[in-house]
């Protein structure tokens, strides 16, 4: 009879635990929803806002003026793009439909790839990219995702440094424990270090970045960490003593583990 009573409190327990569970996931469902409605309802009334001001008044407007009106329309459309493309491959990513397509890899050769291409946004900019890698660093990889990784981190490192700023890359491998170091340092604006631990979450933007009044989504990093950790690696913020921002980043060598393997 007492194992019987025992079984009974374990299934009891048991459908608590997964009503819990289930309350949990539609609060965090709805929250993300609110979240999402208002990232976009706020270049949505940004653009309709300008083309009732021009649809209404075209002709008192000065020719700049109205290219003016223009590239606020052309700008948070891009916005809302860009963000609608994040999200859907955030939720790829994180549902796990999105296979990635590991193989044998040179991570030099795409932070090489990923430095030139970005080039000529930086010198525009005025700032110098220093990689310093070996000749090369084998894993077993997603090229692609990890090309968007490097692609994101500098982008992101020329977009928050100031002219005259530096941006150094390094990758080095640790034999010992057969992981490889990655980092992308930038000498720019920073994020203060009370607002860390939040950095990764979806839609966050850090004080300096809306201070400054640069574009963005606060969905790259979110998309950087899932496919850092979809390899089994890590993501880091490194201090450095309060000036610029370096991110780190550990990868295994022998890459992710089953199913994406
Ligand atoms: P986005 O740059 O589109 O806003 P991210 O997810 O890439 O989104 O970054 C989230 C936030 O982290 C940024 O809005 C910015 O506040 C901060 N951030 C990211 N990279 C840097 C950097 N290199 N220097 C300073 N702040 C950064």
């Amino acid at each position: 009879m007492l194992s019987g009573i025992a079984a009974q409190v374990g299934q009891y327990l048991e459908r608590r635990r997964a009503e819990e569970l289930a309350v949990e996931l539609a609060r965090t469902k709805d929250e993300f929803l609110a979240l999402v409605t208002h990232e976009i309802r706020n270049p949505l009334a940004i653009i309709a806002a300008a083309a009732s001001v021009l649809g209404e008044d075209l002709e008192s407007f000065t020719l700049d003026e109205q290219r003016l009106h223009l590239s606020t329309i052309v700008r948070n459309t891009q916005r809302l793009s860009v963000m609608a493309e994040d999200l859907l491959d955030l939720a790829r990513l994180e549902s796990g439909n999105l296979a990635l397509q590991p193989d044998d890899t040179d991570l030099c050769t795409i932070i090489r790839e990923a430095v030139q291409a970005a080039a000529p946004h930086a010198e525009q900019k005025k700032l110098l990219i220093d990689a310093d890698l070996p000749a090369r660093l084998d894993l077993r990889a997603d090229p692609h995702r990890l090309r968007q990784v490097a692609d994101n981190l500098l982008s992101n490192a020329i977009k928050y440094t100031p002219p005259g700023g530096l941006v150094t890359v390094t990758a080095t491998a640790d034999d010992l424990s057969n992981d490889i170091l990655w980092t992308v340092a930038d000498t720019g604006i920073g994020i203060p270090e009370a607002e860390r631990p939040k950095l990764f979450r979806r839609f966050y933007r850090a004080s300096t970045a809306v201070a400054g009044q640069i574009p963005g989504t606060g969905l790259g990093l979110v998309i950087i960490r899932t496919i850092i950790e979809r390899h089994c690696g890590s993501i880091t913020l490194a201090d450095t003593g309060g000036c610029g921002t370096t991110f780190a980043i550990t990868l295994p060598r022998r890459g992710p583990s089953p199913p994406d393997e």
